[in-house]
C-alpha cells in the first residue's frame, strides 16, 4: 500500500470509531450508545491525588509527599516528565529558583547531562531526566503509575471527591481530600467541571503545536553553526539562520520558520523543525493527523540534509517524540487570573508562589503569519511578575489546585509563564499547600501562603 493510502486509511479508522470526549460530531454523526454503569474498585489512601507527571506534576508530588502525606501521581506516558521527556524538549527556561529546580540542576550535572548557557537556561540529555525522576518520586515515597489516564472526575456537592483512571488494568476510582492538575491540558479541571480558557479566546487559532525529535550526526562540532547554544554560548538566532539555510540548500522547507538544532549530548541533537497550527489537544483526530504529518516532515528534512553529503552524511533520525510538544492547552478559571497587565506592571502579590522572567513567546498561530514572523513577543515592555498562589486554586470546584501551563491567566501571560521553570515552582508551591490543607482537615482556599512557605523551608525547598 502506497503510503498517502496509508495515512488516508489511519484517519478513516479513527473517523469511523470516533471515540473519546475529543471526538468532534463529524467523527460520530448523531448516533450515540449509553454506556452502561458498572462498579469498579475504589481506593481511598491518598492525602493528595496529582493527576500528571510532568515538570508541574513531578514537582507537586514530590513536594506533598515531603510534606508528610500520602501521595499518588498518575501520568498518561510511560516516563515521568512530560515535554521535558516524552516530548525531547532538551532545553528549560526560567531555572534559576530555590528548591527542586536546583535540585534537579545538581542531578543533572551528577551524570553530566547538562550543558548552562545562562544562570537560569541549559540544555539536557533527555534519558537522564526520566531516570532522575524515577528516582526522585521513589526517593519521596511517591506512588505513582505510568501508562494511566485520567479518564472522569465526580463532585461531592462543589468539591472534587472522586476521580476514575483508565489502563491495562482497566478502570479504577481514586478518593483523596485534595486533587492537583498537572496535565498541562487542564482535563482534570475541565472532567470535574470548571470553567477554562484556550487560544485566544472564542475560537482563534492556539500557538502551534511541534514534534520533536533526537538525531545522531557523525561530528557534532562540524556542524556547531547551526547548533543553538552549542558548548554553552549564548548564540541562537545565527544558529537558526545557519540552519535554516542548510536545510533550503538541501531543497527542504520547514513549517516553523525557526529550525533549531540542540547539543543533548555528544553527537546527539534535539532536531525541533516543525509547526502544526490551528489543532487543539482535545481534538483527537486532529492531534493524530498532525502527529503523522510532523513525523513525515522530520524525515523529509532529515532525508534532505542527509543527501547533502559532507557534515550531514551520517545523519539519523533516532526517535520522534511520543507525545507531540502542547502549547496552548486549558487555562482552568481560578481564583485569580494571570494577565498581561501584571507582566507589563511587573505585578507583586503577598501570595507570590514564584516570580517569572521569562518573556513572552508566541509561536505564529498560522502557516502565513510563520512566514513573516515565527515567533512574537506580544508587542509590549515586560517586567518581572508575581505568579500568586489564587491563581493555582480552582474558582469553580473545590479541593482542587492547578500546577503548570493550565493554571488561571490569559493567553498573554500564559506565552510567558508556560516555561518549565515556573512549572516546577508551581508544582512545590500547589505540592505543599495540598499537604497542608489535606493534613488538616481543610481546603487549599483556606491556607495561607506563609504557612505554606514555613513548610518549604522546613523541607529545604526555600532559602
Ligand atoms: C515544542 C515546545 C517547546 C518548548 N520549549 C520550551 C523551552 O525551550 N524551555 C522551557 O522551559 N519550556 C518550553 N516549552 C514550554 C513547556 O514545555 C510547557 O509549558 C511545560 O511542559 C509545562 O509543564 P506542565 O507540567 O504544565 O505540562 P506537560 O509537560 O505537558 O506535562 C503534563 C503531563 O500530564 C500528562 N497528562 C496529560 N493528560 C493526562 C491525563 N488525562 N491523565 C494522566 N496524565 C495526563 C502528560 O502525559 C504529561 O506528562 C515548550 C513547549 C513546547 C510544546
Amino acid at each position: 500500500m502506497d503510503r498517502r493510502r496509508f495515512i488516508g486509511g489511519i484517519f478513516c479508522g479513527i473517523a469511523a470509531t470516533g471515540i473519546g470526549p475529543g471526538a468532534s460530531s463529524a467523527a460520530t454523526g448523531s448516533a450515540r450508545f449509553p454506556e452502561p454503569a458498572r462498579d469498579i474498585p475504589l481506593r481511598d489512601d491518598a492525602d493528595v491525588i496529582v493527576c500528571g507527571g510532568g515538570p508541574a506534576g513531578i514537582a507537586a508530588a514530590v513536594t506533598a509527599a515531603r510534606c508528610g502525606a500520602r501521595v499518588r501521581l498518575f501520568e498518561l506516558h510511560g516516563c515521568l516528565g512530560g515535554v521535558w521527556t516524552a516530548g525531547l524538549l532538551t532545553y528549560i527556561f526560567d531555572f534559576n529558583k530555590p528548591g527542586i529546580t536546583r535540585e534537579i540542576a545538581r542531578r543533572l550535572d551528577e551524570r553530566a547531562a547538562r550543558t548552562v548557557v545562562r544562570p537560569d537556561q541549559f540544555v539536557y540529555a533527555t534519558e537522564d531526566m526520566r531516570v532522575i525522576l524515577d528516582e526522585m518520586c521513589a526517593g519521596a515515597d511517591v506512588r505513582f503509575l505510568l501508562h494511566t489516564r485520567v479518564a472522569a472526575a465526580y463532585r461531592d456537592g462543589s468539591r472534587i471527591a472522586t476521580i476514575v483512571t483508565e489502563s491495562k488494568s482497566g478502570r479504577e476510582a481514586w478518593r483523596a481530600p485534595v486533587f492537583i492538575d498537572a496535565t498541562g491540558d487542564g482535563d482534570l479541571g475541565t472532567l470535574a467541571g470548571c470553567g477554562w480558557d484556550i487560544g485566544q479566546g472564542g475560537d482563534c487559532a492556539c500557538q502551534p503545536m511541534t514534534l520533536n525529535a533526537m538525531v545522531t550526526v557523525r561530528d557534532a562540532e562540524a556542524i556547531r553553526d547551526c547548533i543553538s547554544f552549542y558548548g554553552g554560548a549564548p548564540v541562537h538566532i545565527p544558529a537558526v539562520e545557519h540552519f535554516l539555510a542548510e536545510i533550503r540548500r538541501a531543497g527542504a522547507e520547514t513549517s516553523y520558520g525557526h529550525p533549531t538544532l540542540f547539543q543533548a549530548r555528544g553527537n546527539l541533537l534535539t532536531f525541533m523543525v516543525n509547526h502544526e497550527y490551528g489543532v487543539k489537544p482535545f481534538e483527537n483526530e486532529k492531534v493524530t493527523e498532525s502527529t503523522v504529518r510532523a513525523r513525515a516532515e522530520v524525515h523529509r528534512i532529515a532525508a534532505a540534509l542527509r543527501a547533502l553529503g559532507g557534515r550531514w552524511a551520517d545523519l539519523q533520525v533516532v526517535a520522534t517524540a511520543e507525545q507531540i510538544g502542547v502549547r496552548d492547552g486549558r487555562r482552568i478559571h481560578g481564583r485569580y487570573t494571570v494577565t498581561r497587565d501584571d507582566l507589563v506592571a511587573g505585578a507583586r502579590h503577598p501570595d507570590a508562589v514564584a516570580r517569572a522572567t521569562f518573556n513572552v513567546d508566541i509561536h505564529a498561530p498560522t502557516r502565513e503569519k510563520n512566514r513573516s514572523e515565527p515567533i512574537s513577543h506580544g508587542d509590549l515592555k515586560m517586567k518581572a511578575y508575581d505568579i500568586p498562589l489564587r491563581a493555582l486554586i480552582a474558582k469553580d470546584v473545590d479541593g482542587l489546585m492547578m500546577a503548570g501551563r493550565c493554571i488561571s491567566g490569559d493567553f498573554i501571560a500564559h506565552a510567558s509563564y508556560r516555561v518549565t521553570g515556573n512549572a516546577v515552582a508551581m508544582g512545590e508551591a500547589a505540592g505543599a499547600v495540598a499537604a497542608i490543607a489535606a493534613k488538616n482537615g481543610r481546603l487549599p482556599h483556606e491556607i495561607d501562603w506563609p504557612v505554606a512557605e514555613a513548610k518549604l523551608r522546613e523541607i529545604g525547598q526555600r532559602g
